[in-house]
């Protein structure tokens, strides 16, 4: 019986296996036979990207001015539209109108090529009126879960395709080396295997596990390759210095993984690396990605970039030029987007013989591919009746859990929470009374202003401490504004106080992303540390709750605190989730994906080398040095209302050869009263290596559920690639020697030989 059972099994897989091989070669003789029939003019038409305002009514923003639509679809031959008409996130009604109007332009062209459709739904439709909104990304990152994230890309896609939108603008795989960046809370935090193992769950619930072409999935874009998010400065689109050995070691791990997972397309960063723009890095572009990496997909520039090359980096004299280096170093699509001259200009280079045909060839080839594999020569307009569950309840409680999931419970001094609801409490700060800042920017529009209009039917922190513990026990002043300082308010919120056992106050930051979101004092607002100060004083328990997408230094105030709870941008659903956790109604589960610093020079990262924290490790009684390695919280950190113990950590060998696999359990018992979630993490050391090691470095995690006095055996397996590194010549190697285990506070080794 087993036998006929796996049997079974392998002929569904071989099946499955030949029948995706046909389609493959059948896409690509479809692909191959349009491609012939095409005109060079039509071909570099499929590589221009434009943005869908450029084709606005002046005088009825959101409508299309019929003659422009129709220049740039049948004059320029474009292939691709992005954005958001204004004035920002229409209805799904709205949504197929203006695809409908799109496709039947399309559809009067010679080749009849649909037009590929792309946007930044970054947390759930964030541009669709009424979609579910997930917590940003580093919110996902914090839930350790990824289930759970690939269940929220599943939805995510869901409700872009009823949107009539086949292709997102996500996952981010960028990689913050600089906390300050405005772009922190759009990535998974500073671990490269925990946003590999995320973006591995964002990839397969958004491509459906590489069914593309179902109407319930997308296509995504993995961005932004690659460096932009490790500027030395911290601030938006400034350069990166990466030596190749660290960028391999970490950036492209997480690029590597997803595109396994099938990865559709890739965007590139507008930022520059060790000098060189990346998207005129034909180093990176075609012999790194599309060669090493066999990456199959269409290459897509960042707003501008190309343009960009020219007028901010510098590089080409011309933006003619410009044109040219980048295609040259392997750009498939140009985001133009608001002029046709990549079009003119490429056309030209081409004619000219300064671009071979060649590469035109393979840039359309992805191009055509992609809009195959997406069903879109089939249909481009959504059926409303195909989606009942657009922004239904059950999509709504998905994205509650994740939020529910990803908030983090830092500290909490004498087990202050959760709180009683009968008790008088007030809330107060910034952040307590407006959808803006738990949704944070790419959310109905760029920067994401708008969402207390869109979300009015949400619940902003202070309305969900309402619903839940009645009004009677919730006072609420501002307290202070976001930058600017405001006494009077400070004084009102002492007042209040008076009358409050307790004290929530809800700290964080204004809506943001890219360069408006950049920074130069990466401490929290002095208005706000003043109105933390000022309760501080009253003597009665303050729970900090943070609300922010980048760690804002709190070390002025954060002692003086009793609790601190961080929730990134949690978006729709996430005032419940916390409010459902401040009460108990929820054992908080969420560990913080980064280290928050302590300090604006204390920057160090969780698996720093050895001489980043040597006070720590040198048992020097003399050292006279401040302790160099103090984060405010460790990356890792997150704490639940009942407590885990961990024991009987096993390896199966204490010695291995170069092939060997190892296996390693230990057992996690729910040591306290109440069920809950623990993310159980391993890290590795390598002891010693000719490259100084880490001082440890996450390998494997794995999220479960016990009950009181549950006892769970969790499993793991390490491979040869988990005990390797990138040499100087940038090979992955192993050295011999002793490697540390690590899961909790229990530690075993092993030798490689
Ligand atoms: C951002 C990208 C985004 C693109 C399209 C750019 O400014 O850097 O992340 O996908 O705009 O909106």
């Amino acid at each position: 019986m087993k036998n006929a059972i796996l049997l079974l099994f392998a002929f569904t897989i071989s099946t499955a296996t030949w029948a995706q091989g046909n389609k493959k070669a059948e896409i690509d003789s479809k692909v191959s036979e349009l491609l012939s029939k095409m005109t060079l003019e039509e071909k570099v038409g499929q590589m221009t990207q434009i943005t869908v305002t450029m084709f606005e009514d002046i005088k009825k923003p959101g409508y299309f001015d019929a003659s422009k639509l129709k220049q740039g679809i049948q004059d320029y031959h474009i292939g691709s539209i992005l954005n958001v008409p204004n004035p920002g996130a229409p209805t799904i009604q709205r949504w197929q109108e203006t695809m409908t109007a799109i496709s039947n332009e399309a559809n009067k062209t010679r080749l009849k090529i649909p037009v590929l459709y792309g946007i930044d739904a970054i947390h759930g439709a964030s541009y669709t009126a009424g979609a579910t909104l997930f917590p940003q990304q580093i919110g996902l990152a914090a839930t350790f879960n990824t289930d759970l994230v690939k269940r929220g890309a599943e939805i995510s896609a869901y409700e872009t395709r009823a949107s009539s939108i086949p292709w997102v603008f996500s996952p981010d795989l960028d990689f913050p080396r600089n906390p300050a960046w405005s772009r922190m809370w759009e990535s998974f935090g500073e671990d490269a295997y925990l946003s590999s193992k995320m973006a591995v769950a964002l990839v397969d619930g958004f491509e459906g596990n590489n069914n593309v072409g179902s109407k319930y999935s997308v296509a995504s874009c993995m961005k932004h390759y690659i460096g932009y998010g490790s500027t030395t400065t911290g601030k938006d689109r400034t350069p990166s210095i990466i030596p190749e050995r660290i960028l391999r070691q970490y950036d492209l791990t997480i690029y590597e993984a997803a595109i396994k997972a099938g990865a559709k397309s890739v965007m590139v960063s507008s930022g520059e690396i060790n000098g060189t723009p990346v998207h005129a890095s034909k180093h990176l572009l075609t012999d790194i990605l599309k060669k090493e990496l066999g990456f199959t997909g269409v290459v897509v520039t960042d707003w501008k970039d190309i343009i960009y090359l020219n007028t901010r980096h510098k590089v080409a004299e011309t933006k003619r030029d410009a044109v040219r280096i980048a295609i040259m170093a392997g750009i498939d699509m140009s985001m133009v987007p608001e002029e046709f001259s990549f079009y003119t200009d490429l056309v030209d280079l081409v004619k000219k013989g300064e671009v071979p045909m060649s590469r035109i060839d393979d840039a359309v080839t992805r191009i055509l591919r992609m809009k195959f594999e997406l069903n879109l020569f089939q249909n481009t307009v959504a059926n409303l009746k195909d989606y009942p569950k657009f922004g239904s309840a059950e999509h709504i409680q998905e994205a509650y859990k994740t939020a529910a999931e990803s908030i983090t419970l830092l500290k909490n001094n004498d087990a202050l929470l959760p709180l009683n609801k009968n008790e008088k409490i007030l809330v107060t700060g910034p952040t307590a009374n407006s959808m803006k800042y738990l949704n944070g920017g790419w959310s109905y529009t760029w920067q994401g202003e708008n969402s207390d209009s869109y979300a009015a039917d949400k619940f902003t922190i202070l309305e969900a401490f309402q619903n839940k513990a009645g009004k009677e026990n919730v006072l609420y002043t501002l307290g202070a504004d976001l930058e600017n300082e405001n006494d009077a308010e400070i004084q009102k919120a002492i007042d209040l106080a008076k009358n409050a056992s307790k004290i929530v106050l809800c700290l964080g930051e204004k809506n943001y992303t890219e360069t408006p979101g950049d920074i130069s004092n990466i401490f929290m607002s002095n208005s706000q540390i003043k109105l933390a100060l000022a309760l501080a004083q009253l003597n009665k328990p303050v729970i900090l709750v943070l609300n922010e997408g980048r760690p804002r230094l709190i070390s002025d105030f954060e002692s003086k605190m009793s609790a601190v709870i961080q929730c990134y941008l949690p978006g729709n659903e996430g005032s419940r989730a916390l409010v459902d956790i401040i009460y108990g109604d929820v054992n908080p589960s969420g560990r913080i994906p980064y280290n928050y610093p302590r300090y604006p020079n204390s920057l160090e990262k969780y698996n720093r080398k050895y001489t980043e924290s040597i006070s720590e490790n040198e048992q020097n009684n003399d050292a006279k040095y401040e302790k160099s390695y103090l984060p405010q919280f460790e990356f890792g950190t997150g704490l639940s209302y009942t407590t885990f113990k961990y024991s009987n950590l096993k390896i199966d060998k204490t010695e291995i050869n170069n092939n060997d696999e190892i296996n390693i359990s230990v057992e996690v018992t729910n040591s306290g009263k109440k069920a809950g979630k623990e993310s159980v993490l391993l890290y590795l050391s390598d002891n010693f290596a000719s490259i100084t090691p880490e001082f440890k470095s996450l390998k494997r995690f794995e999220k479960i559920n016990l009950e009181p006095s549950e006892t769970k055996t969790v499993k793991f397996t390490l491979n040869q690639k988990d005990l390797q590194f990138v040499n100087e010549d940038l090979k992955w190697i192993s050295e011999k020697g002793t490697f540390t285990v690590q899961i909790s506070d229990q530690k075993k080794d092993f030798y490689l030989k």
